[in-house]
């Protein structure tokens, strides 16, 4: 049994990033991370322009204009967001001049609407002491064309989507995803459409598992049900085994009679890497890797659905992370200091999670356990789950009211 920490350790130091990458379009791209740098292939703002609805002047017209004795300009042309200004405005004039449209030459200084006043059909009166130059969003104010705007490694949410469409890519060059194949194990197991003779029970798992790749950004490859059947686990296995990066199967890691999944691993070739982990739930986590041409890390998790998901928050989630192409800074799990609004116990053996809710309360983050058991076996109460507490070793409890540290899931 070795610490979490250095289960944690082993695990990433597995896994090699995936290096190839694929062109896709933009409108598909959301959530994917960026392959290469992306320079600026233009200046942002691409031309000077109005931010302000109102009149385009020369500063040194109106810097004693008030409201009081507001000078009057010849308002000389009209300029509309995307329309090319046709004159240069000479003193004593002004363009009326809308939000996103260029600013004329000889104008240094824009107006709001707001302060001025329309006379006659041609003039306008400035009816405040603006500030030099107010209002003009300056070409390359924001990036200069060749700035680098994107890192490779970046995950592409709104903003960063925004970015790649306003500096002209429509398609966009990201890590392939991560192929995650699924598979669970043991002679109880049917699929949800079926009736349950007795000492059955549905394979939650592999549902849970696979809906806990794709929110990591990975596909993941539904192998299906194998039964504690030696040769039919082998074929299963290595098939899965052939057919993606990583392999996640849970159940038959245990010291049952029935348990076969670390021994197969042997057979075929894998170099086991861990055994058990002193975690709670989790412990019979088995890891190995195998190298074929690319490496691949095969998870075997426990069977009990609570030991499962809590070992892929812990370690499968980062590896993930780090196979995707994520800098360093974004494999490990969010942790943060909390206050427990119940009593939270544990053995002292292992690094206890105890599956629960954050919530932030006048500005202080509070976790309340999920009500029912703590049981492994208990899927139920996982139900709204956003984060796991964790009992250090050694530690029996950590009273209500005290700091415990939590993992954000
Ligand atoms: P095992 O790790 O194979 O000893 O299984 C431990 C417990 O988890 C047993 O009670 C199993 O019935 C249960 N279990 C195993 N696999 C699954 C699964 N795919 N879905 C739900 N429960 C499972
Ligand atoms: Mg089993």
């Amino acid at each position: 049994m070795i610490p979490v920490s250095q289960a944690e350790k082993i695990i990433l130091d597995l896994v090699k990033p995936l290096s190839e990458t694929e062109s896709i379009d933009l409108t598909l791209a959301t959530g994917r991370i960026l392959a290469t740098e992306i320079v600026s292939r233009l200046d942002f703002p691409h031309w000077n322009n109005s931010a302000m609805d109102g009149y385009a002047v020369k500063f040194a017209d109106v810097r004693s204009s008030t409201s009081k004795h507001p000078v009057t300009l010849e308002v000389v042309e009209e300029i509309p967001a995307g329309s090319q200004p046709q004159r240069e405005i000479q003193s004593g004039e002004a363009a009326r001049i809308f939000t996103g449209a260029i600013v004329p030459i000889g104008a240094d200084t824009i107006v709001m609407q707001e302060h001025t006043q329309r006379v006659q059909k041609n003039f306008v009166k400035i009816q405040v002491t603006p500030t030099a130059r107010s209002f003009i969003r300056q070409r390359g104010e924001y990036a200069r064309i060749g700035d680098p705007l994107l890192a490779a490694g970046t995950v592409l949410n709104p903003p960063e989507i925004a970015i790649l469409a306003a500096t002209g890519c429509s398609e966009v060059e990201v890590y392939r995803r991560p192929r995650v194949a699924i598979l669970s194990t043991g002679d109880e197991l049917v699929t949800p459409d079926r009736i349950l003779k007795p000492g059955q029970i549905v394979d939650s798992n592999q549902y849970a598992l696979a809906a806990f790749v794709t929110q990591a950004g990975g596909i993941p490859i539904w192998i299906g049900i194998v039964p504690d059947d030696r040769a039919k686990l082998t074929a299963a296995m290595s098939k899965a085994i052939e057919s993606a990066d990583f392999v996640l199967s849970t159940g038959g890691v245990s010291v049952g009679d029935y348990d076969y999944v670390e021994a197969i691993l042997a057979e075929l070739g894998g170099d086991i890497q861990i055994r058990s982990v002193a975690i709670k739930p989790g412990k019979p986590l088995t890891v190995a890797r195998f190298d074929r041409g690319i490496r691949v890390v095969y998870f075997g998790l426990p069977g009990n659905p609570a030991s499962a998901l809590v070992n892929c928050w812990r370690f499968v989630r980062a590896a993930i992370a780090k196979l995707s192409g994520l800098p360093e800074s974004q494999w490990q799990p969010n942790s943060i200091a909390a206050t427990t609004t119940q009593d939270l116990t544990a053995d002292g053996n292992r690094e206890t999670y105890l599956w629960g809710k954050l919530e932030l309360i006048a500005g202080k983050y509070h976790f309340s356990l999920a009500g029912g058991s703590q049981s492994s076996a208990n899927l139920i109460n996982l139900a709204g789950t956003n984060a796991l507490a964790i009992v250090p070793i050694d530690v029996n409890l950590i009273t209500a009211g005290g700091a415990v540290q939590v993992l954000v899931l």
